[in-house]
């Protein structure tokens, strides 16, 4: 019997609608946005916990490579099948299932969309913090198996400082519950933080349990010019020193500035090379606080500062953001992105080795991101149909890689490893760590039938 069958008669529902298994259904559920293309064998659009346990268990029992699917907009190829295998979307499982006042929790399918989660607890006057730019297609379950981050997370943190508790279904069919409702809770292994950002690869995820914080009342957005990077950096670790906590400290470099520079609403000083944007956030009496403390530190390094307190105004300053990635595509048919993360105190060395790496390279690297957690967005500008510019795209990858961890970094922020940063992986553990890592991977799935080709070093 053929696995669309099995599943029709699984006896959890499954109708002939929820499995796809022609060529051009399966169209939408092989790509990411690295642009990378394969097609599964079949895709099930799972709607209950059952049925996910169910299709696993097939998968087990038949040795079918699952890979689970939140909205695709993964930057690291972490839902693209590799080879042949079953898609299990979670994209329908999208009900905000209990919002509790009391203790300030919300439980959630893994198909809810981050946005609609956040505008949904915020009539509540509450915020779930985390932020990925991606919030308004993105999956909760696809931002937990990622630990997604975002612009707030220099105050607030990642996705994983909000999870509490999950449901999983594990490779071999069965479902397990991790975390629970309290505060403190040190009861065995903690389970549920070893699923944050496994990147599909030890269980699908059909329940989570997320923290939420009281929304802050005012927010006020700063946006600093500088016409030396060196003079940006030093106001970010600053404001540090003064225990200076912005929810955001977004920085764009000069090739950054160069193409946003026409189209921008309001008008930067040729001389101005580096832009922060800034906010800060609580109660009126600490913003105010906080903002003119702020204003204060950078006065003398500045060459224009604008603020904003209205929502109006401050979506004008951050129109500078906002409008990069398009701006950017101008000046290369393609890019290489990467999104390496260095300790704060490391962005000035980091920058300067990615522009001595362009000089060598050729190409234009813009650099931009979330310089209060020191996550940067590293865009490698080229048209890889050029032999050359392809070479040296490859080359200017690796050599940022080895920077970063030479500076005590990361090879991803954000985005994780999945398949396009796999082989590098050998250059942030050592063989001792992946070894250790791997065999969780064994513990959990030792058929390795689940997001098999992900992560670990092929
Ligand atoms: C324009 C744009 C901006 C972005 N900005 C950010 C950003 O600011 N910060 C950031 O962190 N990322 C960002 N991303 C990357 C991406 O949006 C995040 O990684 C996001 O968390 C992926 O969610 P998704 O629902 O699209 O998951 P998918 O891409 O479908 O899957 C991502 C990974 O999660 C696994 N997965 C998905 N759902 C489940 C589940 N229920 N159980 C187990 N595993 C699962 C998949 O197997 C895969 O490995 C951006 C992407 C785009 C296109």
């Amino acid at each position: 019997m053929q696995l669309k069958e099995k599943l029709l008669q699984a006896g959890v529902g499954i109708r002939e609608e929820q499995v796809l298994d022609t060529p051009e259904a399966l169209l939408c559920y092989g790509y990411d946005a690295t642009r990378q293309m394969s097609q599964p064998q079949l895709a099930l659009l799972a709607e209950t916990t059952a049925q996910v346990a169910a299709a696993m268990d097939l998968a087990h029992q038949l040795h079918i490579p699952v890979f689970p699917r939140g909205a695709g907009s993964g930057m690291s190829g972490g839902s693209i099948p590799t080879g042949t295998g079953m898609v299990i979307s979670l994209t329908r499982m999208k009900q905000i299932l209990e919002l509790d006042l009391d203790n300030l929790l919300v439980t959630v399918e893994p198909g809810v969309i981050t946005g609609d989660l956040q505008e949904e607890v915020a009539r509540y006057g509450l915020m779930y913090p985390p932020d990925p730019a991606s919030l308004a297609f993105s999956t909760i379950g696809g931002n937990v198996a990622e630990n997604a981050g975002g612009p707030r997370a220099v105050k607030y943190g990642v996705t994983g400082n909000y999870v509490r508790g999950l449901e999983v279904v594990l490779p071999d069919g069965s479902i397990i519950n991790t975390g629970n409702k309290c505060v403190k809770s040190v009861s065995g292994y903690d389970l549920t933080h070893l699923f944050v950002g496994s990147e599909g690869t030890l269980g699908i995820i059909t329940k989570i349990l997320l923290r939420l914080v009281p929304a802050p009342a005012v927010t006020h957005t700063l946006l600093l010019a500088f016409a030396e990077m060196e003079k940006a950096a030093l106001a970010i670790t600053d404001m540090v020193r003064q225990h200076l906590i912005p929810s955001t400290t977004e920085f764009l470099d000069h090739h950054s500035i160069n193409a946003i520079r026409e189209s921008l609403p309001f008008t930067l000083p040729p001389e101005a090379r580096t832009l922060l944007l800034v906010e800060v956030d609580g109660d009126e009496e600490s913003v105010q606080r906080e903002s003119s403390a702020i204003q204060k530190l950078v006065e003398a390094s500045t060459v224009m500062m604008l603020t904003a307190s209205e929502k109006d105004e401050r979506d004008v300053l951050w129109q500078a953001r906002r409008s990069l990635s398009p701006a950017i595509a101008k000046i290369a048919p393609d890019k290489l992105n990467e999104d390496i993360a260095v300790p704060r105190s490391a962005i000035p060395a980091v920058l300067a080795r990615i522009e001595a790496i362009a000089r060598e390279v050729d190409l234009p690297i813009v650099c931009f991101g979330h310089a209060g957690d020191g996550n940067i967005h590293v865009n490698i500008m080229l048209d890889k149909s050029d032999a050359r510019q392809a070479a040296m795209g490859e080359k200017a990858v690796k050599d940022i890689f080895a920077a970063t961890i030479e500076l005590g970094g990361t090879l991803s922020g954000e985005h994780g490893i999945g398949n396009t940063k796999s082989d590098f992986f050998p250059l942030e553990w050592s063989p001792a760590t992946i070894a250790a890592m791997r065999s969780i991977k064994r513990a959990f799935d030792p058929d390795n039938i689940l997001n098999p080709g992900k992560i670990f070093p092929s």
